[in-house]
């Protein structure tokens, strides 16, 4: 008799896992709740999908069991992934640390999981939303529910995201599916997102993209600080140094109403003395300048221009004709730059969630320590990653691992 597996969800944990749970052996269906499989993987790094990284690193993900995901990672890392998608017929490449599919088409990962899954006889069926999972102790069976629909398997793997993007069907039922039989949360939050200020300017300098340096003290004092290309929008700021900032914010946000985010705009140059040292530097273009044509040919113009406005100077008032302490001033905000950060983007918007069911709950075969039989994969657990392929490298990951346990 074959082992029967449930898989709920069919994303990319989901296929993952039921590719896995049928290569050792098992009668495997996945329940998805969407019309079709896979639709987050869609829209994966701008059509693109990243779906992994050269340079794997613990460093590079958040979660409340470095050691776990270490070696959860060391069973299945970028070899594997690169090894997994190759015997699905799937091309790799490498565009900088990044792993993407050779066609540059999300689509083509999609696809080359839905045809391993049809190869591998693996049951699906759509528009099953699971409401519902019990253990059936007599039967030594669990069962899973939507309204008066029972199915009995098993085991099951619960792989139903978080609820990052909900559009695409991760609306968060996971999290209540894990709670109902027993699991405890790690406060979930939007990651990967936009965050919003409370200045007035920042319609002034909305469009402008500026690499830069962004820091902020999270609710651990430590100073996390991330480097890259902040884009500036009309409510506040965005770009991928901030969306690796946006989970610290947010968990700050709980707590706070509000927080200051350091930019600095040359972080490449020595700090120490900046101010004192352009000035010397930029005498010579004092005379008969304005103080827009003087500050012309540092930043850009729109940032310039709002430096002056916070420090109460015209444009067109004549260098010679202003303090030292302001134009002082005016240097000093390209490197410590303060804004005040009071909220996100809501999860519509977050590629990802921070928090989930935490790792210790989980064995390291991902079975749930609270419902023997069942397991965990993706983003329902307590893992994020930033940008780069790192969150799709846990779902795989997390997947194979759970899937291959299900059926033994
Ligand atoms: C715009 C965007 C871009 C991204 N780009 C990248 C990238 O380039 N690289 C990267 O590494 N990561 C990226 N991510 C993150 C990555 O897509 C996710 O981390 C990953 O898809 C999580 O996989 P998962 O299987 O755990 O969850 P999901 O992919 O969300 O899949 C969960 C599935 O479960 C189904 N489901 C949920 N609840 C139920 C239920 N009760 N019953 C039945 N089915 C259910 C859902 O419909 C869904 O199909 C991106 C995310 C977004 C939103």
């Amino acid at each position: 008799m074959k082992k029967k597996v449930g898989i709920v969800g069919g994303g990319a944990a989901g296929m993952v896992a039921a590719v896995f749970a049928a290569r050792n052996g098992a009668e495997v269906t996945i329940l998805e709740g969407n019309d079709r499989l896979g639709k987050k993987i869609l829209s994966t790094g701008n059509g693109k999908c990243n779906l992994g990284n050269m340079r794997l690193s613990t460093e590079d993900y958040y979660t409340g069991d470095t050691a776990f995901l270490k070696n959860r990672l060391e069973e299945f890392g970028t070899e594997d992934t690169i090894a997994f998608f190759n015997q699905l017929g799937l091309m790799v490449k490498q565009i900088g640390d990044g792993l993407y599919p050779v066609s540059e088409q999300a689509s083509t990962v999609l696809d080359a999981l839905r045809y391993e899954i049809k190869a591998k006889k693996i049951q699906v069926i759509n528009g099953f939303h699971v409401e519902k999972v019990r253990r059936n102790q007599a039967k030594n069976k669990i069962c899973v529910m939507q309204k008066e629909n029972v199915l009995e398997f098993d085991s099951l793997v619960l792989a139903c995201g978080g609820k990052a993007a909900p559009k695409t069907g991760s609306d968060g039922s996971g999290y209540e599916l894990a709670k109902s039989i027993g699991h405890s949360l790690v406060p979930v939050v939007p990651a990967l997102v936009q965050l919003k200020c409370k200045e007035e300017w920042f319609k002034s300098i909305s469009g402008v993209r500026a690499k830069a340096g962004i820091c902020v003290r999270g609710n651990d004092e430590k100073e996390y600080e991330e480097n890259g290309e902040i884009q500036f929008t009309d409510y506040g700021i965005s770009g991928i140094p901030v969306f690796q900032l946006s989970r610290v914010a947010n968990y700050i946000l709980r707590e706070r109403k509000e927080i200051e985010f350091i930019i600095d705009f040359l972080p490449w140059m020595n700090k120490e003395g900046f101010a004192e040292r352009l000035l010397a530097e930029r005498s010579s273009i004092e005379d008969g300048r304005t103080l827009e044509e003087y500050f012309t040919g540092i930043l850009n113009k729109k940032i310039m221009l709002l430096f002056l406005k916070i420090c109460g100077l015209h444009p067109g008032d004549l260098v010679k004709s202003v303090k030292r302490d302001k134009l002082k001033k005016v240097y000093e905000l390209c490197r410590d730059f303060k804004v005040t950060v009071v909220g996100s983007n809501s999860f519509d918007n977050a590629q990802v969630c921070a928090g989930g069911v935490p790792l210790h709950e989980v064995s390291e075969g991902m079975e749930s320590g609270k419902m023997p039989g069942v397991f965990l994969a993706g983003e329902l657990l307590d893992v994020d990653g930033k940008c780069g392929g790192y969150n799709l490298q846990w779902a795989w990951c997390s997947g194979a691992i759970a899937g291959t346990s299900a059926a033994k």
